[in-house]
């Protein structure tokens, strides 16, 4: 199949490799040139704008930051929809709010063409080892085409219902995330303090009560887990700052609903803290530092 994909960082890069690897001819768009030109080493056709990106495609995948890229990237001038043919797919794997994920694929459906949300879970590595977790918002019909594209980088595809869903099933799913990551890093630091090996108790954990992704595959503590961003200085991984972004698309979609969100507004503020020390860029399991005595 012949895709454009627009988005080509920490998470889009990997997922368009494993597209190639799968056979697919790729044309890529990304602001960060350099990230265009190391995918057109690997095999992909580099592009020049949005529009460039999808002029010949069959199907289009944006893996952006937030919600503001995904208008500027379907709806600005040079745009996605300024430079599709009629009955291309179009995929928004990015972390949006529901309302705007509704609002571009109207726009889309203006032009007659069909748009599912699909963000995922799974992290870097997940992206990289082709695992990750699909959460697609989609008429059944659109889910069954897009499948197959959908399997090439990842393990776990679900339909979670009609448009708009992928993205209430991510938000719920970040909202723990971000509650559990400081809850690992609470209870290692605790740990650490009282005089624990931190390797015993994270193995301690990870076979108790306790255990959960945050502790057993991205352990905010370093040296427990040499794949996860604390072994290499929290760089990499899913940035504090993103997960500030999705705390406040639940915080924000529980306020609309009159829903009680406690313990996300308290992570909220405390990934705010990290933000506010200037490590808003590096990876959200750096809240651990939060706890941690200044080295001296
Ligand atoms: P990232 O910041 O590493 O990558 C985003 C890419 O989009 C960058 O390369 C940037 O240059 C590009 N971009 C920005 N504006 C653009 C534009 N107008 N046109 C073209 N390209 C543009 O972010 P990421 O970590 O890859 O995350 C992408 C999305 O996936 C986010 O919504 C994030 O919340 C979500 N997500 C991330 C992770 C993770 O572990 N990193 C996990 C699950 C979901």
């Amino acid at each position: 199949m012949r895709i454009g994909f627009i988005g080509l960082g920490n998470m889009g890069a990997p997922m368009a490799h494993n597209l190639l690897k799968a056979g697919h001819e790729l044309t890529v768009f990304d602001v960060n040139e350099r990230a265009v030109i190391a995918l057109g080493e690997a095999g992909a056709q580099p592009a020049a704008s949005p529009q460039d990106a999808v002029q010949t495609c069959d199907l289009v995948i944006t893996m952006l930051p937030a919600a503001a890229h995904v208008r500027t990237v379907y709806l600005g001038e040079q745009g996605v929809l300024t430079g599709i043919r009629p009955g291309v797919l179009l995929i928004d794997s990015s972390t949006i709010d529901p309302q705007t994920a509704r609002e571009v694929a109207a726009a889309a459906a203006e032009q007659g063409l069909s748009m599912a949300d699909a963000p995922v879970s799974g992290g870097t590595g997940g992206a990289q080892a082709g695992t990750l977790t699909f959460m697609v918002g989609a008429s059944a019909e659109l889910f069954d085409r897009i499948q197959p594209v959908l399997a090439c980088m990842g393990k776990n595809i679900v339909h979670c219902g009609e448009l708009g869903t992928g993205q209430i099933a991510k938000i719920c799913n970040n909202l723990l995330l971000g509650i559990s990551m400081i809850g690992v890093a609470e209870a290692m630091a605790l740990g650490d303090a009282l005089g624990i090996d931190t390797k015993i108790l994270a193995g301690i954990i990870n076979t108790s009560t306790g255990r959960c992704w945050s502790s057993d595959t991205y352990n905010p503590w370093p040296g427990i887990i040499e794949t996860a961003p604390s072994a290499r200085g929290y760089t990499g991984g899913f940035g504090a700052d993103l997960m500030l972004k999705d705390l406040g698309l639940a915080t924000e979609a529980a306020k609309q609903a009159r829903q009680p969100v406690l313990l996300g507004a308290l992570a909220q503020q405390l990934y705010q803290s990290m933000s506010q020390r200037g490590d808003g860029g590096k990876d959200f399991s750096g809240i651990v530092n939060l706890y941690r005595k200044p080295e001296v």
